[in-house]
């Protein structure tokens, strides 16, 4: 892509990059960062292994959190002049709990065409695994670092209604635990580590069989959690009871495929609906 005439404004990629295994890059990420004349890394070291595996000699200049706004500026100045630019982070995709919002933003405002890549996220591929939810989930990112805050959002989220999906790296993954189980209850947990890795490890368990996991053995390598939805607000549950006797009486689809049913109209974890329907028809007069 060579740099269009001065008068022509650039144009921004936004690109996923491996989260784990080089082989989840995509051929048009690979043609992309090829053929742009710039590509604002998080880490210029740490993207610069990758670009070499893959012979990209494209130049790089850094963009990382701390300096996202004033590197920005520069940027968009940048592409204001027609630079054809390609953003990556150190692994998955920029601005998912990585930096890249700023320039994203900036960029549209300034009426540059932005255009996003498909591609690896610890988050998608982590989600695609846990079989929770085909409606809705929740993610939010890291959860706060100190524990007051990190407990204010957790009970903050004792209702909601779909899975709660978070962001976590090895040392703190104990305290998050214990915290979930303190909030929310011994929940069920789908734990993803070390995902397209060799080490690679997927777990479901409750908050409290994990956290033992977490003693016995040093936790290695990044992680993403998903928490199963609870069942605690009053409208779900009595909207849940009155669908289940619904069903029930009248008698056409098995508890199973009733349980399926809920789950997805209510936006419920199907082993949640799932248990209510077991008492409920036992209870069948
Ligand atoms: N932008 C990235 C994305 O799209 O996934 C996320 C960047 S964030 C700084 C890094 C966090 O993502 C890690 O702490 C971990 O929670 C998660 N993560 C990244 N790579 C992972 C992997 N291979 N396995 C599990 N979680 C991963």
């Amino acid at each position: 892509m060579s740099q269009s005439s001065p008068t022509q404004p650039g144009h921004l990629y936004v690109v996923p990059t491996p989260i784990g295994n080089l082989e989840d890059i995509t051929l048009r990420a690979l043609r992309i960062l090829k053929e742009v004349d710039l590509i604002a890394a998080e880490d210029t070291r740490h993207s610069k292994r990758l670009l070499n595996h893959f012979e990209i000699t494209t130049p790089l200049i850094s963009y990382y959190r701390e300096k996202e706004v004033q590197r920005s500026a520069e940027l968009v100045d940048r592409l204001r002049m027609g630079t054809i630019i390609a953003l990556i982070s150190d692994a998955g995709t920029p601005g998912i709990s990585d930096p890249g919002a700023v320039l994203v933003r900036e960029a549209r405002a300034a009426g540059i065409e932005v255009t996003p890549l498909p591609g690896p996220s610890a988050l998608t591929t982590a989600l695609s695994a846990a079989g929770l939810t085909d409606t809705g989930f929740l993610f939010l990112g890291f959860a706060p670092s100190k524990q007051s805050q990190r407990r204010k959002l957790l009970t903050s989220l004792t209702s909601a209604a779909h899975p709660v999906i978070f962001y976590e790296s090895p040392h703190r993954m104990a305290d998050l635990l214990k915290d979930i189980n303190a909030t929310l209850g011994d929940r069920q947990i789908f734990w993803a580590r070390e995902l397209t890795k060799i080490h690679e490890e997927i777990r479901t368990g409750s908050a409290t069989e994990l956290l033992a996991l977490c003693g016995a053995d040093k936790i290695r390598g990044e992680s993403v959690l998903i928490i199963e939805a609870g069942l605690q607000q009053s409208t779900e549950a009595d909207n849940l009871d009155e669908l289940l006797i619904w069903y029930r009486d009248q008698g056409q689809l098995s508890l199973k495929d009733t349980s399926r049913k809920i789950a997805q109209d209510l936006g419920l974890s199907r082993s949640e609906v799932y248990q209510q329907a077991l008492t409920m028809w036992k209870d069948r007069t």
